[in-house]
């Protein structure tokens, strides 16, 4: 990428600063839940549209759209940002999605601008916009429908307390667990019945068990959804759902076996059934940042003046995201980069932090970088080619 390419995207970015905090701040004042992300996909494939992006509205789904730039007709890479716009229940945008989509709209608009002005610029831009990250698995269905077919990377960019471009987020499951028991008149013959509530609760004092065996990066977090009616009637019917995280595919499959026992013994101690139901279509893969992509990123971020902040590790776990099942198909990079904020994500003073004023200026520039890591794919052919290398390596070692 030329110093002109560095020039013009920092001024597009700059000059269209009001316009893009006024979409994020639309959709930051709806918050939308899974999939029912109607107005974020109005407002970003209206705004993409106004730019000259030609759009596919509903692509594959009624809340996902691709919209594409290819100013020359001549082959180069295909690459693609990625959008997120939808919020948790309750807390709004705690996860600040609006400000994903805001940054990788403000990358979309000034990528455009230097191919325009630049002929040694070659390749297609998609933005794809992806819903339902929060449990929804929206990557994983575009992926399965064939979405990410012809797409050399993918690259997007998340708010959070802190800055790291080389994270790694963990592989999550989830489990659905129902225990039935037998009613009973609590007062008169509670001997008759058999506790599903008890068998619940065990099951939790399991798992805070287990716990104390686990390896620091492995996670599991339970609650119980149904636990009875009232307490003079033994519950016959209790439900809860368990979340399990690792690292990697493997250390999954152990810490499955171990939850698993966990929720049979409950049911054994207690006289109760259980039927547990492990939810395959939306298991979230670990993410694997493609190094070289993150580097070229980290480069032009420094060089704008974003850095981590000392005692920030590159170890360090954030959560899980569905960006983990496209980057074990395609190069990608997921770079967390930090807003201020009093509280982590999905908290509710994330959800202030997303929506506030100070936020902007990293989102902006991040936006920057997130253009300027894509002009250099565009300009550099060998780019990709290490890009690609490092993938097949990463893929081998996993
Ligand atoms: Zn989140
Ligand atoms: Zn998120």
């Amino acid at each position: 990428m030329s110093e002109k390419d560095f020039e013009i995207v920092c001024a597009k970015i700059e000059d269209k600063k009001e316009f893009l905090n006024s979409i994020s701040q639309e959709i930051w004042k709806m918050p939308e839940l899974n999939y029912k992300e109607v107005q974020a996909h109005a407002v970003l494939t209206c705004a993409l549209k106004r730019c000259g992006f030609q759009v596919q509205k509903h692509y594959f789904m009624p809340t996902a759209f691709r919209a594409e730039f290819c100013p020359k007709k001549v082959s180069g890479p295909t690459v693609a940002i990625l959008l997120e716009y939808d919020a948790l229940p309750e807390i709004g945008h705690a996860c600040g999605h609006n400000l994903i989509a805001e940054a990788g709209l403000a990358a979309a608009i000034a990528v455009k601008a230097a191919m325009e002005e630049d002929a040694d610029l070659k390749g297609k831009l998609v933005v794809m916009g992806t819903p339902a990250e929060e449990g929804g698995g929206g990557k994983i269905r575009l992926l399965e429908l064939g979405a990410f077919e012809g797409i050399d990377s993918a690259m997007m960019v998340h708010p959070a307390k802190i800055t790291n471009f080389f994270p790694r987020t963990l592989c999550n499951v989830r489990y659905s667990v129902q225990y039935k028991g037998k009613e009973a008149h609590a007062g008169a013959c509670p001997w008759e019945g058999r506790n599903a509530l008890d068998a619940a609760v065990s099951c939790y004092l399991n798992i805070a068990q287990l716990r104390q065996h686990l390896k620091p990066s492995w996670k599991i977090q339970a609650i119980i959804t149904k636990g009875g009616t009232i307490p003079n009637i033994i519950p016959s019917a209790a439900e809860m759902e368990v979340h399990l995280r690792t690292p990697t595919r493997n250390e999954l499959k152990v810490l499955r076996t171990r939850a698993e026992a966990c929720f049979t013994s409950a049911a054994t101690a207690t006289g109760c059934e259980v039927q547990f139901r492990y939810d395959e279509a939306n298991a979230y893969e670990n993410l694997i940042t493609n190094k070289v992509l993150a580097n070229i990123f980290k480069e032009y971020a420094e060089r704008l003046g974003l850095n981590r902040r000392p005692g920030e590790g590159e170890a360090t776990f954030f959560g899980s995201t569905d960006m983990g099942n496209i980057s074990h198909v395609v190069p990608a990079i997921h770079c967390f980069y930090s807003i201020p904020s009093d509280g982590i994500n999905h908290t509710r003073c994330f959800t202030e932090a997303s929506g506030a004023p100070e936020a902007q200026p990293n989102t902006l520039l991040i936006g920057k970088v997130l253009a300027m890591t894509t002009l250099k794919v565009f300009k550099s052919p060998e780019v990709l080619e290490e890009v690609k290398k490092q993938f097949e390596k990463d893929i081998t070692d996993e």
